[in-house]
Formats: C-alpha cells, structure tokens, sequence
C-alpha cells in the first residue's frame, strides 16, 4: 500500500525533485555521512552489547555504480533500519534538518544555500527518479523502502541477508544541463569521495578493474578492492606521525598554491567547544588578494565531514591572507549560513584562532625577523588597513606588528623598537611621507629633524599615513608628521630670532602669499632648513600625502590640504627677494614667488600645475 509523505517533508521532496540547484553532487557527501553515522551507532553499540559481534575493521561503506541498470549504490553494514524506523526517518524530515528546512523552504532562492549544508537523505532525489532503501537491523528483520518522489512510499519486506543499509538510485535521465551519467563512472565517484568525504573514518570502497601482468607476461584484467578516502585527517594524525613535507603537499594540493607556505599553525583546543585546526600562512599574496574577488574563510569541517569550503566568519578581515581548515565535533552538519554569525561555537572558535594568528605572527617577528619581513611585504597592507577600516578598535592587537622603513637604517623597524631608541628630549614619534625611501630621504623638512638627532619614519605606501592617523599615538608619543606646520624644534633664541624676521618682512611675505592665494594659505620664514631654499608644511588633519591618496578616490571630495610656503631665512635667495622688494619691484617678486612654490612642490614629490608657465617665468628671469 502506497503511503503518503508528511505534508512538510512532501514540500522538500518536491523542491528536490525539481531542483535548480546546480551542485547537486554533494548527494554523496550526505549519503555517506549517514552511512558513516550507522557504522559509529553499530560500533559504539558493540562496546556495550556483548552479542553483536563485530571487528571495527570490517566496518566499510561501498559504492556499487551499474552502468547497465542505470543504478548507484551505496552501501554500509551499519546498525542498519528497522521497518519502525524506515517510516519515522525517511517518511518525515529528518529531525535535525527540520528546523532549517522550515525555515528555507519558504523561499525557493534558497535552494542553493541549503546545498551547502546538511540535506539529509531527500537530497538522493536530486538525481534520481526512484530510491530504494533495503535495510536490515539488528533484531533480524529485513525490509525494502520504495519511493519515486512525491506520489508517496512503499514498504515492504525484503530478503536481504546481510546487515546494514543499502541505498540505490535509480539516476534520472541525462538531460542538456545535467550529466546524471557521470554519477557511474569511476572516476567522478573517486573525485566526489576526495573531495566531501575523504576523512570519513570508514574506508569508502569500490570494485575497480586494474590491468594486471600474469606470470607468462600477458595482461589480465583484475577487480580489486579499491579504498577511495585517505580517512584519517592530517590534522587528526600525531604530530610525530605527520613530516613538514606532509603539510606542505597538504597545502598546495587543497588550497591550490604552487609556493609551500610561509608558515604551518596546528592546534587542538579543548573545552566547551572542542576543535582541531591546521592553518597556513601562504608565503605570497594571490594575485587577486587586493581586489573584490578574493574571498577570505576557512575549511570547517564536521567530524571529518566538509560542511562549508570557505566560512568567512571564522576569520577576521585583517586576517584573511590565512588559508587552512577548523574540525569541530561540536558544529552541527546542518548548520546554516544564517545562523553561522550567531552560532556561540563559531564565534568563539575565531575569537580563539584570532588570537592564535597574532601570536604566531609576533613569534615570526621576534624569532625570524626575515621570513615575518617576507610576509610584511605581501601582506603589510592588510595589517594597516586592519587598523584604519577598524577606527583603531583593533589597534592594540595589530600595532606591534607593523613595520615601517626609518632613517635609522633604511630598514623595517618596529613602533617598539623605534621607541625603545628615541631621545630623552623626544616627544613625538616623527614619519614623513613620500612615494620612495629616496625621495623620504631628500625631503628638506627631514633634514631639520634629523639634525636634531631624531630618528624618522619613512611612509611610501598609500596607507600609512591614514593608518598613523588612525594610531595617533603609541606608547603614549603623539605621531607627528615632520612636514606638519606644528612642529617646532627651535631653541628659544632661534625661535625670537625667525619671530622679529616674520614681523619686520610681513609686508613682503603678505604680497607674496597674495601672488600665490589660490595655492597657499601662508607663507613665512624658517630656520629649519639647511641648504633648501623652500619646502611646504601643512596646517591641519590632510597632508599634501594625504590629499593625494584622496584626490585619486572615487567621489573624492576635493579635498585640499593646507599649505603654507616656508622660506629658508638664511637662504642667498631670501636677500635677493628682499632687494626686490626694498626696491618695489613687486614684478619680478611674483616671478620669484611662483618659481618657488613650483620648486617646493616639485621637491615634495608634487606635479608642476602648469609646465608652460613655469618655463617661461625661468627663462624670464634667466634672460635679465
Ligand atoms: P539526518 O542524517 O540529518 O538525520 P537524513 O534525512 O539524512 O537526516 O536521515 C534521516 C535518518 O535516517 C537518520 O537520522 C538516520 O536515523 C536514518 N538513516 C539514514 N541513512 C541511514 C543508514 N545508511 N543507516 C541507518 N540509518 C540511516
């Protein structure tokens, strides 16, 4: 007599059925992990039931392709269905999915996140018109469970012998977009085991032909026994057991690299949620790393199982160069990606592995100072914009591993190890910013500091400055550009002295700010510089730098920095501009002004606005 579905499990049915989700391969994944399941349930039963009489070894899962009956069997010698069971676990949903299925089944774009996770046993109907479950328990009793989808299920007794659970497919017809075929062919079975079930802790089995040379030299063909899953994770392995080399074929054959990584990280935690995990620090950035397509996420698995091929929430943003995978007995396989963010065990697991990412980094750094270099400079960046994109919330854990290239030698120095040299009369932390370490080096306003004996970091990247910004301090020193007009390393005496220059030649420097208005908002005297004439200093929070970073971004607001012109008071040129003046050749004084500040900008790593002009006021003043 034909039964009819419970009116929940009928809905699922028929979304399978006419499913247009594309990756209907994971079948076997769920398939599998039930037959997995009934092999531990019969195994933990013999632990304490002294009449079942197994040996774990026997234990096995089969694959039984039939290319002329269009069938694929799988097959396990499990705890195995009574005919109670059979009704209650195929005639309803499974129980554990249920919640889920619920929940997604209103809405049918769902169908291909449901892929992801656990579908249970209805997903068989993805691709087969008809599924046959022949199962015998332990109390002897065999029966067959007969469905081809929605119009309902039979069940009868059967005469199968042995104990377990067979499933078979009857696969539906090919069709243009769907190749069903290929579920009967050796090698996709193989390819569809390595890739979902490879650590299942039963060996997955399948009868293969292999050619075989007999004693007369002829060749022969032979069925053997072949075991399709490696079952015991790398990760779940002693660590004596497992050889650098193991983890590094490991990593370039799942994660697809072709450089062995930087670093392999391997832990077990144990405790409320219990989980073992191999992470990999690569040893350069993808070629997409920097752009939208990269995708960040870690493997996780359940109990050996692959639930998820890249579950972003256990790694955070400034992380997310760390390829690897977590194994948590305690993740439900059919956990959804909805619930994933608020799942307790999820968060907790990337709290824990954040932290074990950073400290591993900072080991690097203190105890291999040039692989951590290595992996700075590919991945330097992500740790800035950690500490930029963040507003400095994450500051404290991602400070310490900066580096920055510094006048002290060129080289990457940490923020500690700048501290740790400063001057006793130091009160800021110094960095300028330009596009090479040469330029850096070159700029006048470095100079004036450097000649105070302080040290001075060299900003060349784009984020630097927004990520000191963000800093602002460390180690209780205020960061302070050297180009910044604040700045002020004079004596006493210096600073009278450049005060009573300002005031006597106000009227002059006034006329020239007036030449230059649309591109200064002052310009004044200095005593810092040495042998430059000029150099540009900016008031307030955007630096020339900086404007230039914000110029290139999309919507950018035109954002302006400050600029004030500073002229080097005992600089040949300032007499000669104060002659012009005194003898009111206002003319000539403008020509001046403007080839100065072209000049500053020029030495500041700016274009020259107009090249034309600039030209013709040089040869101008040439031709006098
Ligand atoms: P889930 O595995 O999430 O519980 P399924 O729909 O895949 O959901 O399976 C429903 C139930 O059917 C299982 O919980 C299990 O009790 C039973 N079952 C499925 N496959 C087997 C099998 N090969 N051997 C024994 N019991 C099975």
């Amino acid at each position: 007599m034909k039964k009819q579905f419970k009116s929940e499990s009928k809905k699922l049915l028929d979304m399978m059925i006419h499913s247009i989700y594309t990756n209907q391969e994971i079948f076997l994944r769920e398939l599998i992990s039930n037959a997995s399941d009934a092999l531990d349930k019969l195994y933990y039963k013999s632990l304490t039931d002294t009449k079942i009489k197994i040996k774990k070894e026997d234990l096995e899962i089969r694959l039984i392709p039939d290319k002329e009956n269009r069938t694929l069997t799988i097959k396990d010698n499990g705890i195995g269905m009574t005919k109670e069971e059979l009704e209650n676990n195929l005639g309803t949903i499974a129980k554990s999915g249920s919640e889920l299925f619920k929940e997604n089944m209103k809405d049918e774009k769902n169908l291909s996140i449901i892929g992801q996770f656990g579908v249970g046993f209805y997903s068989s109907f993805m691709v087969s018109d008809k599924v046959v479950v022949n199962s015998k328990s332990l109390d002897g009793e065999a029966n067959t469970w007969e469905s081809e989808g929605a119009s309902g299920y039979t069940i009868d007794k059967s005469d199968k012998k042995d104990e377990g659970t067979e499933i078979i497919l009857y696969l539906k017809k090919d069709t243009e977009e769907n190749n069903y075929s290929d579920f009967l062919e050796n090698y996709t079975l193989e390819r569809l085991v390595k890739k979902y079930s490879d650590y299942i802790p039963y060996p997955v089995k399948m009868t293969v032909e292999e050619t075989k040379k007999t004693d007369d030299d002829k060749e022969e063909k032979v069925e053997v026994d072949k075991t399709l899953n490696s079952m015991t994770p790398i990760w779940k392995k002693p660590k004596s057991e497992v050889k650098d080399e193991d983890y590094q074929d490991f990593y370039t054959d799942k994660f697809y690299d072709y450089e062995k990584p930087l670093k392999v990280i391997r832990s077990e935690v144990e405790g409320r949620t219990s989980y073992q995990t191999l992470l990999f620090i690569p040893s350069h950035a993808p070629y997409n790393y920097y752009s939208k397509d990269y995708e960040k996420g870690l493997q996780l698995y359940s109990k050996g199982v692959l639930i998820m091929d890249k579950c972003s929430d256990l790694l955070p943003d400034y992380f997310s160069f760390v390829k690897g995978l977590v194994d948590s007995e305690d993740i439900a396989l059919n956990i959804s990606r909805e619930t994933l963010q608020e799942n307790y065990q999820i968060q907790a697991i990337a709290k824990s592995l954040e932290s074990k990412i950073k400290k591993e980094l900072e080991t690097m750094l203190s105890k291999d100072r040039e692989t951590y270099e290595k992996f700075y400079q590919d991945f330097g960046m992500q740790l800035k914009y950690g500490i930029y994109s963040t507003y400095g919330m994450k500051k404290e854990l991602l400070q310490d591993l900066l580096l920055f290239n510094s006048s002290n030698d060129k080289k990457y120095t940490t923020l500690k190890e700048y501290v740790s040299r400063m001057k006793s009369d130091q009160k800021n932390i110094y960095y300028a910013c330009s596009e090479s370490l040469e330029k850096c080096e070159m700029l006048p306003q470095v100079d004036a500091v450097k000649e105070k004996g302080y040290e001075v970091l060299y900003l060349t990247e784009y984020l630097d400055e927004f990520t000191i910004k963000t800093l602002s301090m460390y180690a209780d020193k205020t960061f302070m550009n050297v180009a910044d007009e604040k700045l002020d390393l004079s004596t006493e005496e210096e600073k009278k002295e450049l005060e009573e220059a300002n005031k006597s030649y106000k009227d002059m420097l006034d006329k020239m700010k007036s030449t230059l208005t649309d591109s200064v908002v002052d310009v004044t005297f200095t005593n810092h510089l040495k042998n430059h004439p000029v150099c540009l200093k900016t008031k307030g929070e955007v630096s020339t730098e900086m404007e230039k970073v914000l110029q290139t971004m999309p919507n950018n607001q035109n954002v302006k920095a400050e600029t004030v012109m500073e002229i080097n008071m005992n600089h040949p040129i300032t007499k000669k501009m104060e002659e012009l003046y005194n003898n009111k050749d206002f003319d000539t004084l403008d020509k001046y002004s403007k080839v100065l500040y072209q000049e500053a900008r020029l030495i500041e790593g700016l274009s020259v606005e107009n090249p034309t002009e600039l030209s013709n006021l040089i040869c101008d003043l040439l031709a006098k």
